[in-house]
């Protein structure tokens, strides 16, 4: 079985949306990323931090889920990292209103033995310097390296980040965070600039507008399900990012073919993701409510025509 490593947050977020608001509740990029990635049935384990206000039962989820948390770092006197955002009534923006780093601030991670050999390494949303520390301390390289990560860490630590990118084989971001990282308003356009970054695959995310991917001259759409109603999108970037790495890391696959289905894949999972507030959906999901959407995403874009 093919072991999958994830770096990111694990967090505390407080959610409004046109539908309400929450308090603290269960979040994190590392969070969203693993409880999608946990459909796949692959060893995964997080790399992370938290505070002594973290609940014990979040953990308990995770492991629930068959998820090692043996790399996540409890600093008892410490505060747990903290993301406050508020949605526009289109649901497709959000203003970031608090960023707390807190006990990520000065985090320096470390991989357990276990995990050392991974096969696959997700680099969730986090301080770049935390992601190249875990790549530093995987002694062979894994057959694949994934990132992901936002605006945030471009405005603040895009030196650190522009190192990481250029030593990963796959990113993925939303469509602005592709045009602040490139500079170029064109989505191809910003892919060729990201290609010469370092990573081979670009995975560019629009939201409810589905998902591009780009290998240099290839280009594949995945569109996102058109869904009936969305409740909160939190986490759907990281849910997308980690249906992604649970499905290569399953296969094994890296080819271009298969990432075509590890995007659907990605998409579908986000499609659930969407639907309740925070982690609960991607809590509760069957694997033949997984299978049923798989087919609905591929009648939605299945046709037939006569080429001349
Ligand atoms: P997404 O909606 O997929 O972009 O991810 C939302 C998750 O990202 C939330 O659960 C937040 O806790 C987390 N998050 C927000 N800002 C950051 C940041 N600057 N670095 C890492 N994770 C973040």
């Amino acid at each position: 079985m093919n072991k999958l490593l994830i770096v990111g947050t694990v967090a505390f977020d407080a959610i409004e949306t046109p539908f309400g608001q929450t308090d603290k509740i269960l979040g994190g990029a590392a969070t969203y990323i693993s409880l999608s990635a946990s459909q796949f049935g692959v060893k995964s384990g997080i790399v992370s931090v938290v505070g002594g206000d973290f609940p014990k039962e979040y953990l308990d989820k995770l492991n629930a889920k068959n998820i090692s948390t043996e790399g996540i770092e409890v600093i008892e006197d410490g505060k747990t990292f903290f993301w406050k955002g508020v949605y526009h009534n289109d649901l497709n923006s959000r203003d970031t209103l608090i960023t707390d780093l807190n006990v990520l601030a000065d985090f320096n991670p470390v991989v357990p033995q276990e995990f050392k050999d991974a096969d696959f390494l997700m680099l969730g949303n986090l301080h770049p310097a935390v992601q190249m520390a875990v790549i530093n301390q995987i002694p062979v390289r894994p057959k694949l390296v994934a990132l992901d990560t936002m605006n945030f860490w471009m405005d603040n630590t895009l030196d650190e980040l522009m190192e990481v990118i250029a030593k990963i084989d796959v990113i993925t971001i939303n469509d602005e965070e592709a045009r602040q990282l490139s500079g170029e308003y064109s989505l191809v356009k910003a892919a060729q600039k990201i290609h010469k970054m370092g990573p081979k695959f670009v995975v560019i995310k629009k939201g409810e507008h589905g998902a591009l991917l780009f290998n240099n001259g290839d280009v594949f759409f995945a569109p996102a399900l058109p869904l009936e109603e969305v409740f909160d999108p939190t986490g759907a970037g990281d849910t997308f990012a980690g249906g992604f790495i649970g499905h290569i890391a399953k296969s094994g696959d890296i080819s271009f073919d298969n990432m075509k289905r590890a995007v659907i894949s990605g998409s579908n999972l986000a499609s659930f993701c969407v639907e309740k507030f925070g982690t609960e959906r991607m809590e509760n999901l069957s694997e033949d409510e997984i299978q049923k959407r798989l087919l609905q995403f591929k009648l939605l874009t299945q046709f037939d025509i006569e080429l001349s």
